[in-house]
């Protein structure tokens, strides 16, 4: 049995988000995990919140709450949201927790240990009207690189150029407003990345089988202009892990947190550490996962993200990793994405454009959104969100290929047999040529999946589902019937066990409509195909099922039209 690791990025506490930023991480990951699940491998699956940082304080602030009550309410919500996307989460843990400080703080200690955290005396902007210094998107201003106006202190959302906030051009307070700022001197730790140069880049060069989205982007950090910079991890901020080495105090760095982009990706750890914490086993249950020491050598260790995410889980995240000096598990395999955009533009959290997650599980069940996102994901460029093209992918994949193959058998079968799988009959050339076809499919189906290819192996699945389709049309059972019904009822008895072979292949993508079918066919055994003829024999006659309500239903052109004004801005 091999072993899977597989984290998503993890998303920000600040709100709802949107069906791009699903599709960008959580979803892929999720079908991954269930892949490798429904195949027998050993996966652990680990997701969080992102809660530090000054978006959590704003929102905090702009709702009226204390930050951590903010942030508590929000991890119930969007826990919640995930649950009913059906992301199947080992543990979906916070980077708040106690566990992620205590190694957030450890792993600095190692850092500064092996001379990589260096003091610096900086100079960070203060605001006068505001009486404090203002980090990361407390300013915004003119981004240098790409002249954007509103660029924050973090990072340009225009260029995706991560910044420091004295970078930018005419700064202002984003508390205020007030432009009456001025450079101050205070203390803060640098990482020095740069230091790391050589060894980064002789580590990406061996991941030659990785995407060259990811790679080119890494790259480009690692060597562009005067190549990798030393970054500052620390801020002048409350809300955070406070400056610690380990569990003893730094001195000069009292009343300091530790940047929210260095404690995030320490909680890919630390959230392993929660999930055995909340299950009551002991720290061996995680560490080997996590400590190559410790077992975690063979594990396959699997990260998915968008590509804004890329430089930090491809370089910050492993000098943390390589610059501690201990045997932690390094990624094996990034899969970064591209964005989906909506409708002839972005999707728009501040504008309510697009569609968020709450309001698709509102409109329809899961399966419909999973389907579509999937089979668009925006793997080789960005793809886009039409709702023409939502509808017309839905009614015909789900609703006219799959949903009615299975109605169709399912209603025949009832109505010239019974309600169960009917005996008689012996396979012929059409069976043997569906068998041979299905066998080459399901190959390149797998063979996709553990590439993560994921639009290749919806094309395949969907190739899948036609040749049942297919061959029910040619073998016509309704035709047959009339002059061998034992004939008849051996088609009807491989028709029925395809709607099994579906069910179990289609679960990482549609798992409720899986169960569904496997419900209505009275059936539990999941088990993953290797012999395709054997599959389509597990049903034998007499076994008892039920005709299925409508699996997947149509989306009518009404409810396109209404869809189409409703998410076009604005929310709320
Ligand atoms: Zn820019």
């Amino acid at each position: 049995m091999a072993r899977h690791l597989i984290t998503s990025a993890i998303p920000y506490i600040n709100g709802i988000k949107h069906l791009g930023n699903l599709v960008g991480s959580q979803l892929p990951a999720d079908l991954f995990a269930r892949f490798q699940r429904a195949r027998g491998e050993e996966v652990l699956f680990l997701c969080a919140t992102d809660e530090h940082g000054t978006p959590a304080e704003l929102a905090a602030a702009k709702a009226g709450k204390p930050v951590a009550e903010y942030c508590a309410e929000m991890w119930e919500v969007q826990a919640k949201i995930a649950e009913g996307f059906r992301l199947s989460f080992d543990h979906f843990g916070r980077s708040s927790s106690e566990q992620n400080k205590q190694l957030t703080q450890h792993f600095a200690g190692r850092l500064y240990e092996a001379g990589l955290i260096e003091e610096v005396d900086d100079e960070q902007i203060y605001s006068v009207a505001d009486g404090r210094f203002l980090p990361d998107r407390y300013v915004e201003g003119t981004c240098p690189n790409c002249g954007f106006e509103s660029a924050r202190g973090d990072q340009c959302d225009n260029c995706t150029k991560q910044l420091d906030p004295v970078d930018l051009i005419n700064p202002y307070s984003t508390i205020s407003g007030s432009t009456d700022l001025e450079m101050r001197k205070t203390k803060h730790l640098h990482l020095r990345q740069s230091k790391m140069r050589d060894d980064l880049n002789a580590w990406i060069d061996s991941k030659s089988d990785w995407p060259v989205l990811t790679t080119s982007i890494a790259k480009k950090w690692l060597n562009d202009g005067d190549g990798l910079q030393d970054r500052g991890i620390t801020r002048d901020l409350n809300w955070g892990v406070p400056v610690k080495r380990g569990s003893e105090d730094w001195p000069g760095m009292e009343g300091k947190v530790f940047y929210v982009w260095f404690d995030a990706p320490i909680e890919y750890i630390a959230c392993a550490k929660e999930w055995t914490d909340a299950t009551g086993q002991d720290d061996a249950a995680w560490e080997r996962w996590w400590r190559t020491d410790k077992g975690a050598e063979d594990v396959t260790y699997t990260q998915f993200m968008g590509k804004d995410n890329v430089p930090f889980h491809t370089l910050s995240f492993p000098v943390t990793i390589l610059g501690s000096g201990e045997p932690w598990k390094l990624v094996d395999y990034i899969k970064g994405l591209n964005y989906l955009n909506y409708d002839g533009g972005q999707f728009s959290t501040s504008r309510g454009r697009g569609v968020f997650m709450d309001q698709a599980l509102e409109i329809l069940p899961s399966d419909y959104w999973r389907w579509w996102l999937l089979s668009h994901t925006p793997e080789s460029s960005d793809s886009e969100f039409t709702w023409e093209n939502f509808q017309q992918s839905v009614n015909k994949d789900l609703a006219d290929v799959l949903g009615n193959f299975v109605s169709r058998v399912t209603k025949f079968c009832r109505s010239k047999f019974s309600e169960a799988v009917p005996e008689g009959g012996t396979w012929g050339a059409q069976e043997e040529a569906l068998i041979a076809e299905l066998t080459t499919r399901l190959a390149a189906y797998e063979q996709h999946m553990n590439a993560m290819e994921i639009r290749k192996s919806t094309g395949e699945l969907r190739a899948i589902w036609v040749a049942g389709n297919e061959y029910l049309q040619s073998a016509a059972p309704w035709s047959t019937f009339k002059e061998d019904p034992a004939q008849a009822a051996a088609q009807v008895r491989l028709a029925l066990n395809l709607i099994r072979f579906y069910a179990v292949l289609s679960s990482p993508f549609i798992p409720d409509a899986s169960d569904t079918l496997m419900d209505a066919l009275n059936s539990e055994d999941w088990s993953w195909p290797t012999d395709v003829k054997a599959a389509l024999e597990t049903l034998g006659a007499g076994h008892a099922f039920a005709v299925p309500d409508n699996v997947f239903r149509k989306v009518t052109d009404e409810e396109r039209e209404d869809w189409e004004t409703r998410f076009s801005g604005t929310r709320d």
